[in-house]
């Protein structure tokens, strides 16, 4: 079977993977030239660690030391773990059996543990991929076109190919903007992890676990305001007077590697996933605030299913391939949106501006049986691969 997947991010590049242990031939187009490292972290769950296990990446991620502190036995280490008020106060506890469950790493790790599993010469870069048939089948790439039995859109919230199907319900404004870095140095946190929340403003702090850039600190900080294209430098110092480690940390990431951004999700729900022998993936399907940090947990469970729906039918099966991507869309679509949904909700109370709406959010945290608290986030974590031909 020959597969056309569209965009090399954290989806194109896991679904590669997949489909090629599945036996595909695959070629990944990506527009823009190879990355140096992104500057950023991310936070990966139960549920993206099961999903890199089901790509084949287990024994590769654990090399890396992608691995939550859970699954290593080590001590849990949540007690300072949580959220705070700006002054310092801790609101509310992680609890430990969802600190057990998460693994934050640099993106260029996850990025290379992906590449060194795809074939080389799989990903083709500079190559823009402008169309695809209503088929869903042949691509247009940098002027000439290409047939296969399956295209993958991973092409992200931006979708080119997304754009050309019907009822495309595209991109709005979240009401707030982003930055976020990594300190150039390992900095000692002293175990105050977690998010600070402010009035209409909030500070993450999530140290990195494994890999090269292990004791190096993620953070990232969220403020409400109008939509700008690209965000002012001067928001960060209205973080000045926040609690340690904070000042800390801005002052340990050189501006270069601080990134700002608006933060947008789709506008509405894609009423499906799949055109013709074209599916959705990743960002491209259900782009999603990042208030629950799963959107790159959500393309690697898409990659995982797809993979293993696809697993075992050559290109004549041409029943099985359409039998398997209508079981993707049956089983990513109602997850996916969600989980999209639920950060929506989640972004509008954490970043509550008012003085009345923040302090009913805060007396809310403090409030919060831990037990509740650990329930509703392990359960955003309850997935697994499909069985090799669910409902077929
Ligand atoms: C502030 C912030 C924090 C986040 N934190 C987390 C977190 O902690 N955990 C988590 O799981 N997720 C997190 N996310 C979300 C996560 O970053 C995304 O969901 C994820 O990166 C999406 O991956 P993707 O491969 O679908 O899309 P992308 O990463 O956008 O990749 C799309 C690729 O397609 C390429 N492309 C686009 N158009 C074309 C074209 N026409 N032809 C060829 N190539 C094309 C692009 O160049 C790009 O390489 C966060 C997001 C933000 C903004």
């Amino acid at each position: 079977m020959r597969v056309g997947v569209v965009g090399a991010g954290i989806g194109g590049l896991a679904v590669a993977a997949g489909l090629q242990r599945a036996g595909a031939e695959v070629t990944v187009f990506e527009r823009a030239q190879p990355r140096s490292d992104e500057g950023s972290g991310l936070s990966l769950f139960g549920n993206g660690l099961a999903a890199l296990d089901a790509l084949g990446l287990r024994a590769a991620r654990r090399d890396r030391g992608i691995v939550s502190s859970g699954e290593s036995g080590g001590v849990i280490a949540s007690g300072a773990a949580g959220q705070r008020a700006p002054d310092g106060r801790l609101l509310s506890r992680l609890p430990s059996s969802v600190a057990a469950t998460v693994v934050v790493v640099h993106r260029s790790e996850l990025r290379h543990l992906l590449l060194s599993a795809v074939a080389p010469g799989t990903v083709t870069t500079g190559d823009a991929v402008t169309g695809v048939d209503a088929a869903g089948r042949t691509v247009m790439v940098s002027g000439r076109s290409q047939e296969f039995d399956v295209v993958v859109a991973a092409d992200g919230i931006r979708s080119r190919l997304r754009a050309g199907w019907p009822g495309d319900p595209g991109m709005r404004y979240s009401g707030y903007r982003a930055w976020r870095g990594v300190t150039a140095e390992p900095v000692d946190v002293g175990g105050v992890v977690g998010e600070t929340v402010g009035r209409g403003m909030r500070f993450g702090i999530a140290p990195i676990d494994g890999g090269t850039r292990s004791g190096c600190v993620y953070w990232f900080a969220a403020i409400s305001g109008p939509a700008v294209r690209e965000p002012s430098s001067d928001d960060l110092g209205r973080f000045a007077g926040w609690h340690d480690p904070i000042p800390a940390l801005l002052a340990a990431t050189p501006p270069p590697d601080r990134q700002g951004l608006p933060i947008e999700e789709l506008a509405g729900r894609v009423s499906s996933f799949r055109r013709g022998r074209c599916v959705l993936l990743g960002d491209a399907a259900h782009a999603m605030t990042p208030n629950l940090g799963q959107g790159g947990n959500q393309a690697l469970e898409d990659a995982a299913t797809l993979g293993v729906l696809l697993s075992g039918l050559g290109r004549v099966d041409g029943r099985g391939i359409d039998a398997a991507l209508t079981a993707y869309d049956r089983l990513r679509r109602p997850r996916t949106q969600r989980v999209a949904r639920q950060a929506a909700l989640l972004g509008q109370v954490l970043q509550a501006a008012g003085p009345v709406s923040s302090r009913l959010r805060d007396a809310a945290l403090r409030l919060a049986p831990e037990r509740v608290v650990a329930r509703q986030l392990l359960a955003v974590q309850r997935w697994s691969p499909p069985g090799p031909a669910p409902g077929l």
